[in-house]
């Protein structure tokens, strides 16, 4: 029978193993896996470090065992694939000290990434620096949490594996220093959504240096991590999790193209350049959705569906990958924090015009106990609203908003499109205007023009002899959260009574807290004959990223 050998047998490898078995029971499908386990759950890894989850064996999603039984693979553990003839269509497989060749009709790599291992002085001879990449790196910092004298975490990388690992140490009764390169954590979002998760771990207590470079770990008595500016952080145990890069060796011995993006070149159909040899996952370079470029998309889902589409595919199917969109979600102590599509700095890099909203909703009706409230940050084309990202950051019902703008993306919609859903509402749930449905309202007026908008990095430049600001909230509020420098105050509630105070020379620049008080005044004043520009995400939004 013909035989199809996967290499990697994890999310994307064992996915593509059971669809195969499951349309076609007279396939000889290896399964090729270097490590002792299949299909783990590597994304509960995080979890497990410190005891959210307690036992080790939960996160063994399946065991060799269970899936030989159920899907009458052939699965060899322990056999790492060390070289590629596709002239010759075989592998060569390295196991107990051995070599030997297994030939193959179809291949499949899905040999996942490689955790990024940055330059820092001392690194290596650290016995306590652990990459979150293997079930037994998990164990290990497990184990070291568990030792006595474990105190002081040093997580390097604010990543979401960084911030879950933050999270599980500090709750497992660590103190934990949070080391990241960049002015935000989380890069998939944009400045001002991560600000908030910078201040939010700032009040769970976590020790956060940003625009930290982490330069050397000096492993003496007791270990430090030094950062390029010198501060020493003392550390028993250091996660690193400075993200991922293709595993692409396999693929580049084989004479396979490798793309811009760093990973193995596929068509939509998940061919690689060479006739029979497929890859998925981690390892390949992906179309994003929104730009048409490629992307390099480490995630559990993509793998995992295009682990679907290639069995579909080698058993002779109709399937395909279009692009992928890149949706994300984390849980950070108290706050969830998702993205999707393209962020401002991805679009700028592609060239690509974009406006941008932030509406400040609550996850279900305020007078249904329960509700939190969620920023929605919108970005898409200032002409024709096309949607091109999201980003969420809130608790409850984050999930869902973040899953039906995603959907909306991947199917091109437009901000109008948001307007219209009709969503699920009850009060326990939702609102009769969804966040989702707000969302595509704010920004559907900035598109049609029903509204100017300034956003908070504008503030900085402002001329006062052309900007007039204009604080809209009442004084108890303004009181209570504190207010910009320099701004006149004008309640929103008396605003109509009051016109004639303000200058008739200069665009007025209206703020509240959240932007929605502000709007109105900017309906008013515009509808009076000022030239007014609403402040979007107002004062809370600003403050944020101070
Ligand atoms: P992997 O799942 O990494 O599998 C690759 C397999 O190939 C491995 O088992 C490896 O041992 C094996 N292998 C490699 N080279 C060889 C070789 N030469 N021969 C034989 N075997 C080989 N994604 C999300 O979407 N959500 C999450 O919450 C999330 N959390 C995560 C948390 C952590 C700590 C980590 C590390 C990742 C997380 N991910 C998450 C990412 C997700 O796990 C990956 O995107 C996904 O596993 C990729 O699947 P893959 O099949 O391409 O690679």
């Amino acid at each position: 029978s013909e035989r199809v050998v996967i290499v990697g047998g994890n999310a994307g490898g064992a996915s593509a193993a059971a669809r195969l078995r499951r349309l076609e029971e007279s396939l000889d499908i290896v399964v090729l896996e270097k490590g002792e386990n299949v299909s783990i759950g590597t994304c509960g890894m995080p979890y497990y470090v410190g005891d959210a989850i307690e036992d080790i064996d939960d996160l063994l999603v399946q065991t060799p065992q269970s899936l030989e039984t159920r899907f009458a693979l052939d699965i060899r553990t322990g056999h790492e694939v060390i070289d590629v003839d596709p002239e010759e269509k075989t592998v060569a497989v390295a196991h107990d000290g051995d070599t030997e060749t297994v030939a193959y009709d179809s291949l499949l790599l899905s040999p996942g990434a490689e955790p990024i291992v940055p330059p820092i002085d001392g690194i290596d001879e650290a016995g306590n620096v652990h990459t979150l990449q293997s079930l037994s790196a998990a164990e290990a910092i497990r184990d070291r949490v568990e030792a006595e004298g474990t105190e002081r975490a040093v997580v390097i990388g604010g990543g979401y594996i960084g911030l879950e690992a933050t999270e599980s140490l500090q709750e497992a009764g660590l103190s934990v220093s949070l080391v990241e390169m960049e002015d935000h954590v989380m890069q998939a979002l944009d400045y001002e959504m991560a600000a908030q998760i910078n201040n939010h771990l700032r009040d769970q207590g976590v020790d956060l240096y940003l625009n930290a470079r982490a330069e050397s770990i000096d492993a003496g008595d007791s270990t430090t991590v030094e950062l390029a500016d010198g501060t020493a952080i003392p550390a028993d145990v250091i996660v690193l999790a400075t993200g991922v890069t293709p595993r692409t060796e396999l693929a580049e011995a084989a004479g396979l193209e490798i793309g811009d993006a760093g990973g193995i070149v596929v068509d939509d159909r998940l061919r690689t350049t060479e006739d029979d040899v497929y890859a998925i996952g981690d390892a390949i370079e992906v179309t994003d959705c929104v730009t048409g470029e490629p992307a390099h998309v480490p995630l559990a889902g993509p793998a995992n569906k295009q682990g679907r589409i290639v069995a579909n595919v080698i058993a002779g199917r109709e399937d395909s990958q279009n692009c992928v969109l890149s949706t994300s979600i984390a849980k950070v102590f108290e706050k969830t924090v998702a993205a999707t599509g393209r962020n401002e700095r991805a679009l700028e890099a592609a060239g690509i015009d974009y406006e941008k909203s932030f509406t400040y909703s609550m996850s279900h009706a305020s007078y249904y106990p329960g509700a939190e409230p969620m920023w929605i940050k919108l970005i898409f084309g200032p002409e024709d609203g096309r949607l091109y990202g999201a980003q969420i950051v809130g608790g409850e019902g984050v999930d869902k908003r973040i899953d039906v703008i995603a959907t909306a993306i991947e199917f091109e919609k437009t901000v109008f499109d948001l307007q219209e859903l009709d969503l699920a509402y009850a009060p326990p749930y939702g609102s009769g205007k969804d966040p989702v449905n707000m969302a595509g309202f704010a920004a559907g007026n900035i598109v049609s023009g029903v509204v100017d908008v300034l956003h908070w990095h504008d503030l900085e430049d402002l001329d006062p002899t052309e900007y007039t600001l204009l604080d809209c909230r009442p004084l108890e509020e303004r009181h209570d959260d504190g207010e910009i420098y320099g701004t006149r105050k004008l309640p929103l509630s008396n605003i109509r009574d009051r016109l004639d105070e303000l200058p008739e020379d200069t665009t007025i620049v209206p703020h509240c807290k959240a932007g929605l008080r502000s709007y109105i005044t900017t309906r008013i004043l515009t509808q009076h004959g000022f030239d007014a520009k609403n402040i979007a995400g107002g004062y809370e939004l600003y403050r944020a990223a101070q």
